[in-house]
């Protein structure tokens, strides 16, 4: 973003936090919002459930804003209305929370300190296909067109009402599960979903990082077919990945330990690996 943009979203958003300080909308005033807590990532009631589907109750939500005046407020609202809440204050914090957790939605300020908010969201969606709902001060079409072609699912204009935004992540969720029960490739036991990035194994749900989901979800591509360690790291890390290959192992066996029988991952040795049913094998 150019400085002239980062200028205008600045004052957009100080004109919408005082604006939302008068109690209606998203940044609720309390005593002592004024004040910056520690500026790590935060984690609230955490993103640990897994499941999900049509209860939202146990939605849990990363939410990235570096503004804690209207993040506190906004934490606390979504709890009462039971959600799980993980915040963070900078791009940085988000990216490393989503390769290791994850969430059913992501609420995400475009303006933040350390990275471009446009960006972020390009590499979120890159990286999963959780639902992201853009909540900026940025309310010019250009602004909502680029968003929404970079991947976000829903554009929201601060400052909006609460629950207006409540409304719009309970919609998106919707879509989200509609799009789900289309896009699930089953193998023996194994469900994945390339839609909510969610992986069953025999009607339980795994918990998976981020790339052992991707790891996962390019095997499942075509089940049998053998993929080069090449071709896993062109496609599931960096095309210009030149780190050490042991990372790949690493993540195979770990995969491998969460579908409990190493034999759904077969390595055909000095190529690579192929994914299986261990029922078709034994
Ligand atoms: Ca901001």
């Amino acid at each position: 973003m150019d400085r002239t943009g980062l200028c205008r979203e600045k004052h957009a958003e100080s004109l919408s936090a005082r604006y939302e300080a008068s109690g209606k909308h998203i940044a609720i005033a309390s005593p002592g919002l004024g004040k910056r807590r520690r500026p790590s990532c935060r984690p609230a009631t955490g993103l640990k459930r897994r499941g999900g589907g049509a209860d939202l109750s146990s939605v849990d939500v990363l939410l990235v804003e570096d503004d804690v005046s209207i993040a506190e407020p906004l934490v606390r609202g979504l709890e009462r209305q039971g959600f799980g809440v993980r915040h963070c204050e900078t791009g940085t914090e988000a990216l490393e929370v989503m390769d290791h957790e994850r969430a059913d939605v992501v609420l995400l300020d475009l303006g933040l300190p350390d990275v471009d908010g446009f960006d972020l969201c390009r590499r979120l969606r890159a990286a999963s296909g959780v639902p992201i709902i853009v909540v900026t001060a940025r309310g010019e079409e250009v602004d909502r067109v680029v968003g929404l072609e970079l991947g976000a699912d829903d554009y929201v204009v601060k400052p909006c009402s609460f629950r207006e935004l409540v409304a719009r992540m309970r919609a998106v969720m919707r879509r989200t599960a509609v799009r789900t029960n289309e896009q699930a490739t089953n193998i023996g036991a194994l469900s994945v979903d390339r839609r909510t990035r969610r992986v069953n194994l025999a009607g339980h749900e795994l918990t998976l990082t981020p790339k052992e989901y991707d790891l996962l979800a390019l095997l499942v591509e075509d089940p049998g077919a053998v993929y080069t360690r090449q071709q896993i790291l062109d496609r599931v890390w960096d095309p210009h990945w030149y780190g050490p290959t042991k990372t790949l192992d690493v993540h195979v066996a770990s995969l491998r330990r969460k579908l409990g029988d190493p034999a759904w991952i077969a390595t055909v040795r000095g190529v690579g690996f192929r994914l299986q049913s261990p029922d078709d094998v034994n």
